[in-house]
C-alpha cells in the first residue's frame, strides 16, 4: 500500500479545531491520508502516555507513523560534549518511536565542519554503529534508523553517503528526500529518467525491498548554489520538484513508499494533491 501523510501538525489541523497530536490520525483517516511524521525536530519532549496515545489513535485508524529527530544531531561532530547529546537525541526519538509504533526514526546525519569529508564520513559511520550496539542492548533495535539525504553542500547526506550508512546494518534504512536532492543538485530533478537514476541506484545498492518501502519526502524547493533555500508549496508559481515523475515510476515499478510532505504551511493539503496525482494516474496510466 502506498502511503501519503504531512509532516507535523499542518496550520490546518488547528484551523478545523484540532488541540491535541493525539487527535492527528483520526482527523489525517478523515481526509484519506495514511501516514504522519511526529516532529521532534526541535528536540524530544514528548512524554510516554501523550506518545502512547499517539500510537494508540494511529494503529486505529491504521496512520502508519514515523519520527523526525532532532537537528540537533551531528553523528560526524568532533566535540566530545555534542557526540554524547547525539547519542542520547537518537535514543530518545527511538524510545518515543516504539511508544509511538513508529517503523523508523527519520535522521540529518550531521555537518562536515572542518573536517574533510571522508573524516567526516568516517567519524560517523563509527558513531552509528555504537549508537545502534546501545539501542540494541535497550531493546530498540527493533526501529529502524533513516538517515535522510540532505539539501546543503556542508551537510552530510548526498545519496551516496546514505547508501554507505545503510550498508553498515540491516537497521539502517534510507529516508530520500526530493526536495533535498533536487536542491543540492541544481535543480537537477526535471525529468522522469533523474527520477528513475535514483530509485535504480538505490535498488542496485541496497535491494529491491528497501526501495518496494521506500521512506519519501516529497515538497516543492527553493534553492541557491549552496544547496536548499527553504520547502515551500505547491502554491509556488512553478513548483518543482515535480510528484508526477515520481507518481508514474512508483506505478511502473510497483512501488509501495510511504511519501511525507514537508510543503511549507500546507503539508497536508499538498500531500492530498500528492495523493490525488497518483491516483489519477493510476486509474488512468500514461
Ligand atoms: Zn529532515
Amino acid at each position: 500500500m502506498i502511503r501519503f501523510g504531512p509532516a507535523g501538525n499542518s496550520p490546518l489541523f488547528y484551523e478545523n479545531g484540532g488541540k491535541d497530536s493525539s487527535q492527528v490520525p483520526a482527523w489525517l483517516h478523515s481526509l484519506g491520508l495514511n501516514a504522519y511524521e511526529y516532529q521532534c525536530t526541535r528536540g524530544v519532549k514528548v512524554g510516554r502516555a501523550k506518545a502512547e496515545a499517539i500510537g494508540a489513535a494511529a494503529a486505529k485508524y491504521d496512520i502508519a507513523v514515523s519520527i523526525h529527530a532532532p537537528y540537533y544531531i551531528n553523528l560526524a561532530t568532533e566535540d566530545a560534549l555534542k557526540k554524547i547529546n547525539t547519542t542520547k537525541h537518537l535514543l530518545k526519538s527511538l524510545e518515543v518511536a516504539g511508544w509511538m509504533g513508529a517503523r523508523l526514526v527519520v535522521f540529518h546525519p550531521g555537518a562536515v565542519g572542518k573536517q574533510s569529508r571522508q573524516a567526516a564520513m568516517e567519524r560517523a559511520c563509527t558513531n552509528l554503529i555504537e549508537i545502534l550496539t546501545v539501542a540494541a542492548d535497550q531493546g530498540l533495535g527493533n526501529i529502524l534508523l533513516a538517515p535522510e539525504t540532505c539539501g546543503k553542500q556542508n551537510q552530510l547526506g548526498t545519496l551516496d553517503e546514505i547508501i554507505e550508512f545503510c550498508r553498515l546494518a540491516p537497521g539502517i534504512v534510507p529516508t530520500i528526500d526530493f526536495a533535498h536532492l533536487h536542491a543540492i543538485s541544481g535543480g537537477a530533478l526535471t525529468t522522469g529518467s533523474a527520477f528513475a537514476q535514483i530509485l535504480t541506484r538505490l535498488e542496485d545498492s541496497l535491494g529491491q525491498a528497501i526501495v518496494q518501502k521506500l521512506h519519501i519526502h516529497f515538497s516543492p524547493v527553493t534553492f541557491t548554489a549552496k544547496g536548499e533555500k527553504a520547502h515551500s508549496s505547491l502554491l509556488e508559481a512553478d513548483p518543482a520538484p515535480s510528484f508526477a515523475y515520481l507518481a508514474a515510476l512508483i506505478l511502473e515499478r510497483d512501488l509501495q513508499p510511504t511519501i511525507i510532505c514537508e510543503s511549507s504551511e500546507r503539508q497536508v493539503l499538498d500531500a492530498l494533491a500528492y495523493r490525488n496525482l497518483w491516483l489519477e494516474q493510476n486509474n488512468h496510466p500514461a
